[in-house]
């Protein structure tokens, strides 16, 4: 918790100005002494022994806040249409979002460029959350989404000025961006705010050999369909019912055959990245996974067959894994195993991880942040652009705390908008948070 390749921990009013070394303006909490701050950034801040360039601007946290207002837009809307349940419509909406950004991940290309294709709104919001899970994000995409990776970050700054100010939502989108996305996916780029009962999506059945796609519904009355919490459906083709479980075991079951199949090139979900560094480190990994796989049930038969044998319960993942490591599964298993939680391709499950990030943006809307040209009034103004300097100045002091060997720190608010701001910088994070890693690990014991 608090380390810096993390997601960002749950906020709480916590005091930040007790720094080391005196360099940033007093951080109280509150109310802040706007007259005294600088409007424009310096050329560096020290971070630990060095000097280091702005990891965010302004800029980027002005397009930030304002496509934070865009998802909060897309969100109101959504609730409103479903007004007799608005949260199961939001669930519904955030599954089938999901969904459609799995369909578009394997062939993802996108720039901060205009005459790229852009992705629909709702698209946007699961990846924006994906990527303030850096870690996660970074291992899928070495595992298994090589497009995603190939994309440097989060295109903010051309995002922002396609959103319009009037409805805060996406002007209608020009016609290119549309064709790309249909054919890319085959799924149409307008998102659905109310899911029929005879809409269905395709899932791979858990217990059938190689892979039998069977469709199934979002919704059904009984709430078994695959967007509601009690899913069930059965497979055409064996004729099996199968569950969510199921297929998480089955996502699990696949990986260790390719694991088995291939011990240089392929890892279980989790055990790829260093976890003090966050940077792959295959050799580690290697070991990690041929002594995983040793245990006699993992042996000698399909994914399928393995699964079988687990009797399709995570339970028994749980133990019959942890019999290759005497019984106690080590820390990194344990985070490996969490990966099988959910049945999607993807690490964490992603739209718990939006609706967690919505009440991020709650409190971003409640400050009023979000709301357009609440940072461009002129020098002195409540409404300058020094508040989002400040929030850069606290989040940079906040990366040389970290740096300096405090292992747990909470970020307050303003902190968490500049941290997120640089997690959308996917690259940029990743090389700049290993590079003060690996700076800090000379001066603290580990
Ligand atoms: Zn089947």
């Amino acid at each position: 918790m608090g380390s810096l390749g993390e997601s960002a921990p749950p906020y709480a009013a916590i005091e930040t100005s007790h720094h080391h070394h005196g360099h940033i303006h007093s951080a109280e909490a509150s109310p802040p002494t706007y007259e005294a701050y600088p409007t424009c950034l310096p050329e560096t801040f020290p971070i630990g022994r060095t000097k280091t360039t702005p990891v965010v601007s302004t800029d980027l946290l002005q397009a930030h806040l304002t496509i934070l207002g865009a998802f909060d837009a897309l969100h109101q809307k959504v609730r409103q249409v479903g007004a007799n349940d608005p949260d199961a419509a939001w669930a519904v909406f955030l599954a089938r979002a999901v969904y459609r950004f799995q369909k578009w991940a394997p062939c993802a290309k996108f720039a901060d460029t205009e005459v790229s294709p852009m992705p629909p709104l709702d698209v946007l919001m699961v990846w924006h959350s994906y990527l303030l899970n850096p870690r996660i994000y970074f291992e899928d995409g070495l595992r298994v989404f090589p497009n995603l990776l190939a994309i440097p970050s989060f295109p903010l700054l051309y995002i922002s000025t396609t959103i319009s100010p009037i409805t805060f939502l996406p002007d209608t989108p020009a016609h290119f961006h549309k064709s790309s996305w249909e054919s890319q996916t085959h799924l149409p780029y307008e998102y659905t705010l109310i899911t029929a009962r005879s809409e269905t999506l395709d899932v791979p059945c858990p217990t059938c050999e190689g892979e039998v796609m069977v469709p199934v519904p979002w919704i059904t009355d009984a709430g078994t369909g695959f967007a509601q919490r009690n899913f069930h459906a059965q497979c055409e083709y064996c004729k099996r019912s199968f569950s969510r479980e199921a297929m998480c075991v089955r996502k699990f079951c696949n990986d260790v055959v390719r694991v088995r199949e291939s011990p240089s090139n392929c890892f279980l979900a989790g055990t790829l990245l260093n976890p003090v560094t966050g940077a792959r480190s295959d050799a580690d990994a290697k070991l990690l996974n041929e002594r995983l796989i040793l245990t006699s049930i993992f042996k000698d038969e399909t994914a399928a067959g393995v699964a079988r044998k687990l009797n399709f319960r995570l339970r028994n993942v749980r133990t019959y894994t942890a019999a290759s490591f005497h019984g106690i599964l080590p820390q990194r298993i344990r985070r490996s195993l969490a990966c099988y939680d959910d049945p999607s391709p993807f690490s964490l499950e992603l739209t718990g991880a939006v609706l967690r990030q919505g009440s991020f943006i709650q409190k971003m809307v409640g400050l009023g942040w979000t709301a357009p040209g609440r940072f461009s009034g002129s020098a002195g103004d409540l409404n300058d652009v020094h508040v989002l300097v400040r929030c850069i100045a606290r989040y940079h002091a906040f990366l040389d705390l970290m740096t300096s060997g405090v292992t747990f720190f909470v970020p307050t608010i303003d902190i968490d908008l500049a941290w997120h701001t640089h997690q959308l910088l996917n690259n940029k994070y990743t090389s700049d948070t290993t590079a003060l890693i690996v700076a800090s690990q000379t001066t603290t014991i580990k």
